[in-house]
């Protein structure tokens, strides 16, 4: 072994998963890790059962969103004062949508993609209702429009590293660059890149970023969002000013004064428990680099790819997910005419993918702690379905609330 599988052997087994299992949906919810567990029971029997109140000062609860921020930095290539981590995903989008049309003024456009994430596109909307069509109007573009867009009048632009339907990767320098030569703010969503894929925010010059702590980072469900905004666009006004941005919480003055820096993006008090699971998760990355887990998740998803290929039963099955590997993320996306009830009878043997509307399953690989075998299983698994016909018993066409 290598000392890399040596690390990530180490790591896997760290982690709660059961051998009748195969999970292949890391990109939706990440696996619970001993060290979360252990750390959580820390937090609520000892930090909060017993400390209480005093633990804001004692355990440095207060700094959470700033210490847990800093470390989420390491991940994405951003530098220390640069990331919080706090709220979710969709309430740090409307904060840096609205604090990039300030900076960005006049300028009022947003261009956003057709295909992005709905809360992606809800978000932007939401606040082009609040701020009237004179300050603020959206559009959502085709993808494959973005290269001949004239950015000259945009004030931001905002996509997904990777689209969480086809697994495609975007060209983030390049875009990036692109845009930004024309004068538009470039706004990425880390969702479904944040600890498989090397974003390197700083030396691409990115404006500013989203992502979650509940997918790839494995910080349990529900777990706080992120927050990027580059040092040179800090000054921005947050537009949900809260306590905790405040420049001295504890004055309690009746007048809002921002905090230096990118704390003044912080709005109300965070969910402690959540953002000591989100510390503790990201401390199972240290013994390994993003750029070692990128290789990993790689050569896994190529591994998918090809088991598919060379099945005969699987081998017609449509993969929405790039070849390339320059443009794929971390997971691998097929689109299947019965796609549901097939989802289902995978699901009921144990390979935990999930179905994206309209006819899309997605089989998520977390380089952490996914590893070949899990992809044999998967693929004979569905070979076995689609080949039986199983699918088709009625009771894997219902549907759960979560999909
Ligand atoms: C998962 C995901 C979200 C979820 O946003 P929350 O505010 O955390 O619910 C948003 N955007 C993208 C691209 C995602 O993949």
């Amino acid at each position: 072994m290598t000392n890399t599988d040596e690390a990530l052997a180490t790591i896997r087994a760290g982690f709660h998963l059961s051998a009748q299992r195969v999970y292949l949906d890391g990109n939706s919810l990440g696996a619970l890790h001993d060290t979360v567990r252990r750390h959580l029971d820390t937090v609520v029997s000892r930090q909060w059962g017993e400390d209480l109140i005093a633990g804001w000062n004692k355990h440095d609860w207060i700094n959470l969103p700033s210490t847990v921020g800093d470390r989420i930095a390491q991940l994405i290539g951003a530098g220390p004062g640069e990331v919080l981590c706090c709220d979710n995903l969709s309430i740090n989008l409307f904060k840096g949508l609205a604090a990039a049309l300030e900076l960005n003024a006049p300028r009022i456009r947003i261009i956003t993609e057709a295909g992005h994430f709905p809360t992606d596109n809800y978000i932007a909307g939401g606040l082009a209702n609040l701020l009237g069509p004179q300050r603020c109007q959206v559009e959502a573009v085709e993808i494959n429009t973005l290269e001949t867009l004239d950015f000259s009048n945009v004030a931001v632009l905002s996509l997904s590293h990777v689209n969480f339907r086809t697994g495609t990767l975007r060209n983030l320098p390049e875009i990036t660059a692109r845009a930004q030569a024309q004068g538009a703010l470039v706004l990425w969503d880390l969702a479904h890149s944040a600890g498989v894929i090397e974003a390197e925010l700083n030396r691409h010059h990115v404006d500013m970023a989203v992502g979650c702590t509940y997918k790839f980072l494995n910080a349990g469900p529900g777990s706080p969002g992120f927050l990027y905004i580059a040092k040179r666009h800090q000054s921005a006004t947050n537009p949900l000013p809260g306590w905790m941005g405040h420049a001295d919480r504890f004055a309690f003055e009746p007048n809002y004064r921002p905090a230096p820096g990118i704390t003044r993006f912080l709005t109300g008090t965070q969910s402690v428990i959540a953002m000591a699971a989100a510390q503790a998760a990201l401390s199972v990355f240290e013994t390994v680099t993003i750029k070692t887990l990128r290789q990993q998740s790689l050569a896994l998803t190529q591994y998918l790819m090809d088991q598919l290929a060379n099945n005969p039963v699987t081998s017609g099955i449509e993969c929405l997910t790039p070849g390339e590997a320059q443009r794929r993320g971390s997971q691998v996306s097929l689109r299947l005419e019965h796609g549901f009830p097939i989802s289902q009878a995978l699901i009921e043997r144990g390979v935990i993918v999930d179905f994206r509307e309209p006819d899309i399953i997605r089989f998520g690989i977390a380089p952490l702690y996914n590893q070949r075998a899990d992809i044999n299983i998967a693929v004979t698994t569905l070979a076995d379905i689609l080949k039986s016909g199983i699918y088709r018993e009625q009771r894997f066409s219902q549907r759960a609330t979560v999909t």
